[in-house]
């Protein structure tokens, strides 16, 4: 990975505008904010910042109000919830750019804490218009970028702003390109990488990259049946894309290219209806009933999962092996979560994981901080893991 700057190369920042691109798009159930686990994970930047006497200045997108401004989508909802974990006084400006914000700037102290409106009220935001980078430049002598998660997008506040100042990544864009680094960048080997979900469709390229990365990719999960019905296995009413045959086949055929292995699961455990203890058997995915579907991988394919981590020098994961939401399906996922855990606290595992269900599954093991790294990223860490290259990132890269 091509080196970037951090916040330890930022010296005499005191009185100085630093604009910190944060990622604040936290869920909000009844007008209060429901998870503050985004906004907990951009505290330690903006309060070394703070600590160190600059003026900073939080640039956000909340929700996705197609460039005007929509009152339930205002920062101003979620500035209480910031001020709550950062503990300290936050001001907030009622528009990113132009006379509210340079007014609010004028008005700051050394270690002030200035959040402005969200920048979707600004067309300019997701289209990286000139003018308006430009507009956002003027606020500040100094960009941040720790929203990895928005990295993905080449928009004015998470791309543009880096090409007209001085640019550095926060301590949580720092930890989470470290992380993926030892994920998949320069992994120590056999890397083992774990992929579930319910479909292949939204994960092909997620799969493409890997067989060509890894020594090892587990299936689990609804994608798994496509890729068995692909070999001519009947998977009954199992969720399964059958015209997604020759993707999972090609896929297969560059694992053995490259010289990946692919484990698929040999067992599963069906059930007649989709819902919490529905009744259920383990059968031998060669003998799946026609009326039944696999909600979850078996015994003998849980052993395997376990062995192959335990092989492994690094473990990269998106996807839960089943349906993990209802018991006793969510067992194969709890089991190989739990077992990941153990390896990684006992200092032979390196375990990246990530990508929406993949953080409540790990939660729902109760091991999601015994990893080495879990991102709430989920588009960018999907994208990462597609090996597509991310522009918020590479312009912190580059230059
Ligand atoms: P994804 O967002 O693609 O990672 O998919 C996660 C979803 O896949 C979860 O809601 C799981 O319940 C679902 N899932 C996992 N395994 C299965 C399965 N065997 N059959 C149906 N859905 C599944």
């Amino acid at each position: 990975m091509p080196a970037f700057k951090t916040l330890d190369d930022l010296t005499d920042i005191a009185g100085k505008r630093i604009l910190v691109r944060v990622d604040l798009n936290v869920p909000v159930t009844d007008g209060k904010v429901s998870d503050k686990t985004r906004i907990e994970r951009v505290a330690p930047t903006i309060l070394e910042l703070s600590e160190k006497g600059a003026k900073v200045i939080l640039l956000a997108h909340f929700g996705r109000p197609k460039g005007e401004p929509v009152a339930d989508q205002s920062l101003s909802l979620i500035a209480p919830a910031v001020e709550e974990v950062l503990d300290q006084h936050v001001a907030f400006a009622s528009d990113c750019i132009g006379a509210p914000a340079a007014e609010a700037i004028a008005a700051m102290n050394d270690g002030d804490i200035l959040l402005l409106e969200n920048t979707r009220f600004h067309k300019g935001e997701e289209k990286n218009e000139a003018g308006f980078v430009a507009e956002l430049a003027k606020n500040g002598d100094i960009y941040v970028n720790d929203a990895f998660s928005a990295a993905h997008r080449a928009h004015a506040s998470t791309e543009g702003l880096a090409h007209h100042l001085p640019a550095y990544a926060g301590r949580t864009m720092q930890a989470e390109l470290e992380a993926l680094e030892k994920g998949l960048g320069q992994p120590t080997r056999p890397v083992v990488a774990i992929v579930g979900g319910a479909k292949v469709s939204t994960k092909i390229d997620l799969l493409s990259n890997l067989v060509t990365k890894v020594d090892a990719l587990v299936i689990g999960g609804g994608m798994a049946n496509t890729f068995i019905a692909a070999q001519g296995i009947d998977v009954g009413k199992s969720l399964c894309e059958h015209n997604l045959a020759d993707t999972a086949r090609s896929i297969m055929e560059t694992a053995k290219t490259a010289g990946c292995a692919i484990v698929l699961p040999v067992d599963g455990v069906v059930a007649r209806e989709f819902k919490a203890n529905a009744a259920n058997e383990t059968v031998d995915v060669s003998a799946i009933p026609a009326d039944a579907m696999m909600l979850d991988v078996g015994p003998k394919s849980i052993d395997l999962v376990n062995d192959w981590i335990g092989k492994a020098a690094t473990l990269v994961w998106n996807g839960p092996l089943g349906a993990f939401e209802i018991t006793p399906f969510d067992k194969a996922t709890v089991s190989a979560a739990l077992h990941a855990a153990e390896q990684t606290k006992a200092g032979k595992l390196v375990s990246v994981a990530g990508g929406g269900d993949t953080v409540s599954a790990l939660n729902h093991a109760g091991v999601a901080d015994d990893f080495s790294y879990v991102s709430t990223a989920g588009g960018a860490f999907l994208e990462w893991m597609e090996g597509k290259e991310l522009p918020g990132v590479a312009v912190l890269t580059k230059g």
